[in-house]
């Protein structure tokens, strides 16, 4: 059995999830629909399609993982679980892609996160018995470590030991979800009590393996403990312009979307993007592994943020940081990209 029964009978084909999903608008084909490719799960659970099959292929690797089908969906598919077992079987041991898998035996290191997140700066503390924790994350130690600090700016009450590893994230999206529970629960261990993370992605993963009440993730955390320090941001003398970029697992997994919201409009002129809801293109490792299909979502949204006429446009994933200021760069783009951490840093100076 490739799939959990319940789950893969779950889905009464009504197609409520279709205009929600991103693949689906751009080929406006059934097979790079939710509905579609779990059409594809049912083939692939009951022989109908032998596991070579290239639709089968194709489309565990062109879904974004994205999880938009699940909020609009009315028979409550649990697709982003559906996928992980699909992916689990599409892309076991060394079927998967080379560059997921070197991703991911990289980030199961944890001396080589260590090495260039303390090189690099980021928070650090002694850890403690109890009380929050901030993770550090993987990419974000080595990319972002500026949000690390400005994350304990905020909130010096977050201990941030640099003995931990990575939380699993990525093995269970990209066909290692036992590895990705198994790490998720050993950083549990390394962080004992609440754990608050600057990502919206690691958010949800670990509050599906360690319960949601242990897991904020930081825009949560500081609506929660109400520790802004409201300081209205300026530009050339009048409130800043700041848009947002959801993350789409925190968004759509974990249902929180009014936090980051909120603490933009504590401290500037927040203006919605048509598409902020809608994945950047980012999407874990997708924009390696399918750097074509990523390119042409992130193309919109850069236009979107560019006819916007903001300031700023802010992130609450690292991969959407990345992602967005990669597309900003190459279109000599005046918008900066920022983590929420850092808006807010910035805004309180
Ligand atoms: S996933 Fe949900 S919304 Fe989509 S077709 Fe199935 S039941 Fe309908
Ligand atoms: S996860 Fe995203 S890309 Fe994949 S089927 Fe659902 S909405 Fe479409």
């Amino acid at each position: 059995m490739i799939f959990a029964k319940p789950l893969l009978d779950r889905c009464i084909s009504c197609g409520y999830c279709l205009p929600a999903c991103p693949t689906y608008a751009m080929t406006g084909e059934e097979a790079s629909s939710p509905r579609g490719r779990i059409s594809l799960m049912r083939a692939l659970e009951t022989g109908q399609l032998p596991e070579d099959d290239g639709t089968l292929a194709e489309q565990a690797s062109f879904c974004l993982g994205c999880r938009a089908c699940e909020p609009v969906c009315p028979a409550g598919v649990e697709y982003g679980n559906l996928l992980e077992q699909w992916r689990d079987h599409q892309w076991r041991g060394r079927r998967g892609p080379l560059r997921a898998r070197l991703l991911m035996a990289a980030v199961a290191r944890p001396w080589l996160l260590r090495v260039p997140g303390l090189v690099r700066r980021h928070a650090r503390t002694a850890a403690r018995a109890s009380g929050p924790s901030l993770m550090l994350g993987c990419a974000e130690r080595a990319l972002f470590p500026r949000v690390s600090r400005a994350a304990r700016k905020l909130a010096p009450e977050l201990a941030a030991p640099p003995r931990q590893g990575c939380c699993g994230a990525l093995h269970a999206h990209n066909g290692d979800s036992a590895a990705g529970a198994r790490m998720a629960k050993e950083l549990g261990e390394v962080l004992p009590g609440t754990i608050v993370t600057t990502s919206g992605g690691c958010a949800t993963h670990l509050a599906a393996h360690l319960g949601r009440p242990r897991v904020r993730e930081l825009s949560e955390f500081v609506v929660e403990t109400d520790v802004l320090p409201a300081v209205p941001l300026l530009v050339d003398g009048r409130p800043a312009r700041v848009a947002l970029q959801d993350s789409c697992h925190l968004r759509n997994g974990l249902g929180v979307w009014r936090q980051p919201r909120e603490l933009i409009r504590a401290v500037a002129e927040y203006v919605e993007l048509p598409s902020a809801a809608t994945c950047c293109g980012a999407a874990g490792t997708y924009s390696i592994l399918r750097p074509r299909d990523s390119a042409k979502i992130l193309a919109v949204k850069i236009a979107e943020i560019e006819a916007a006429g903001v300031d700023f446009v802010v992130a609450v994933n690292p991969g959407c940081l990345r992602q967005l200021r990669s597309g900003l760069r190459k279109r000599g783009s005046s918008v900066r990209a920022v983590h929420l951490a850092e808006l807010l840093e910035i805004a309180s100076k």
